[in-house]
């Protein structure tokens, strides 16, 4: 039996400065023929790490006996909109490897779903077709995608089984690509005849306003788990769409996915009424950043104030050199003992410059982002210089050439190479421990919980200015129907929008 397993993998942010080019998806996966196979055999589950789903996907395919054929993996860190040449050219290499390959028992995509590219607002949708036209309407096309994918009814009508991440945050991916394997399998060895029903629903929210581990949203994600573990679906999905992206055609949306199509139908239409109807409970409570530097000034707990500088959040596509927190800091003369991260090559630059043990005096931030940010004249004493490759969650993580330096009594690691800071492991791998410190700035919307919420329970969403704020109505959309939810409100009835395969 012959699987393909491929994909191409990234969160984009509309409002993100600058496109996403072939360079960011060459320094993070890009990973062609048996690299990835080698890539997903050796991967070791990280939780935060969108190649997990890989992961995943493979051992679950390999374990089912699956001869696993590599369609190529292009894998990089949310940001801007890709350049189309990076579409086009994974375009190219999955249809001449799916040609070559022929005949296929099935296809395994492991991919996110909220892509936009120069010419697409679909990039998904894309691939899909461009692998269905090559294998016909027998061969099954399976797809894992992230709880944020715009599940576009293209994808839906072109895919057998869609299956998104059911858990914000993301500690499910491994399962993402697992379910999505185990349904391909079990289609191409005739065990299963799944149905998918798909509903779209016309909402946005802000990712910095739910999990899916509190209310509301747990009460849905319990009902819909129950209803795969009492036999009346095969698999579900919830989608909340990625807020900041811009697209025309966009949407949350629930797929379900079961044996019976009347069933899946009622669950879909009752999952998405349901979802519908708890808009108004995503909200975000948020803090100034004075009055979070203010109690962490008091905090002697023990346990890290979280300073949750959402806005500039790496997972959501923002560039992470917003340095409005160290404005703050010195204009209030704060000594609170902070922990942050930003990322700026240029200030890395003048630290390697001046070496570890001296003071640099330049301005750090808004390098990338220059619209939207303002750069803080800073001096800072340079403590250390790394080559920013550190060893994560049992997985290498490239930061880039990095400095650690001291602002008043703030550590701030600066990176070269802007990839997630919103796991305490990330501190400890340059030699900080965010227990020892009254506040931690995390550049992270929702995913840092997983991380930080066993460590501490005061955690400040904060007001700053970035391309995730949490002020949608803040952001000028200019392709998405302004029928939607938070642009208008109204009444909202589930249909059925496309069946799958
Ligand atoms: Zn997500």
């Amino acid at each position: 039996m012959r699987i393909l397993l491929g994909g191409l993998n990234q969160e984009v942010n509309s409002f993100s400065p600058g496109k996403t080019t072939i360079e960011e998806y060459k320094r993070k996966q890009y990973l062609l023929g048996d690299a990835l196979i080698k890539a997903a055999s050796e991967h070791v589950r990280a939780f935060s790490d969108l190649f997990d789903a890989m992961g995943g996907a493979y051992n679950v395919l390999v374990d089912g006996g699956a001869d696993v054929v590599s369609g190529g993996f292009a894998g990089a860190q949310s940001g801007g909109i890709i350049e189309q040449s990076v579409l086009d050219d994974y375009i190219s290499h999955i249809k001449e490897i799916t040609r070559q390959s022929l005949p296929l028992d099935g296809v395994v995509l492991v991919m996110h779903g909220a892509a936009q590219s120069d010419e697409s607002d679909d990039p998904e949708g894309d691939i899909i077709v461009a692998v269905r036209e090559i294998v016909g309407e027998s061969v099954p096309i399976s797809v894992s995608l992230d709880l944020h994918a715009n599940v576009t009814e293209r994808m839906v009508k072109n895919a057998n089984t869609i299956s998104l991440y059911q858990h914000y945050p993301h500690v499910d991916i491994w399962e993402a690509g697992e379910r999505a394997a185990r349904l391909c399998l079990g289609l191409a060895k005739g065990e299963i005849a799944p149905k998918m029903a798909y509903v779209q629903i016309p909402m946005i929210v802000p990712a910095s306003a739910y999990t899916t581990e509190t209310e509301p949203l747990l009460s849905l994600m319990n009902k819909a788990h129950a209803y795969v573990e009492g036999g009346r679906l095969l698999d579900f999905s919830i989608s909340q769409m990625q807020p900041w992206l811009d697209v025309k055609d966009g949407y949350s949306s629930v797929v379900a996915i079961g044996e019976d199509a009347d069933v899946a139908e009622r669950i879909a239409k009752e999952l998405a009424g349901e979802l519908w109807e708890m808009r108004h409970a995503f909200k975000t409570e948020l803090s100034s950043v004075d009055e979070v530097i203010a109690i962490a000034e008091q905090n002697e707990s023990g346990k890290p104030v979280i300073l949750n500088d959402f806005a500039d959040s790496a997972n959501a596509g923002a560039a992470g050199d917003s340095a409005e927190v160290i404005e703050r800091v010195l204009a209030l003369g704060s000594d609170v003992r902070g922990l942050m991260y930003l990322n700026d090559s240029e200030f890395v630059a003048a630290c390697r410059a001046a070496g570890a043990g001296n003071t640099v005096k330049v301005s750090l931030g808004a390098t990338i982002s220059k619209k939207l940010y303002t750069p803080v004249p800073v001096e800072a004493e340079v403590k250390a210089l790394f080559d920013g490759n550190m060893f994560i969650h049992g997985n290498f993580t490239n930061y880039g050439p990095s400095a650690v330096v001291k602002i008043r009594n703030m550590i701030v690691v600066v990176t070269t190479q802007h990839f997630y800071p919103g796991d305490p492991a990330l501190y400890r791998a340059f030699g900080y421990d965010p227990l020892d410190f009254q506040m931690v700035v995390v550049k992270a919307c929702t995913s840092f919980r997983a991380f930080y919420g066993p460590l501490t329970d005061l955690i400040y969403p904060v007001s700053t200015k970035g391309p995730a704020t949490a002020n949608l109505l803040s952001l000028p959309y200019e392709k998405l129907p302004k029928s939607f939810y938070p642009f208008s409100d109204g009444a909202f009835t589930p249909v059925v929008n496309a069946w799958g395969k």
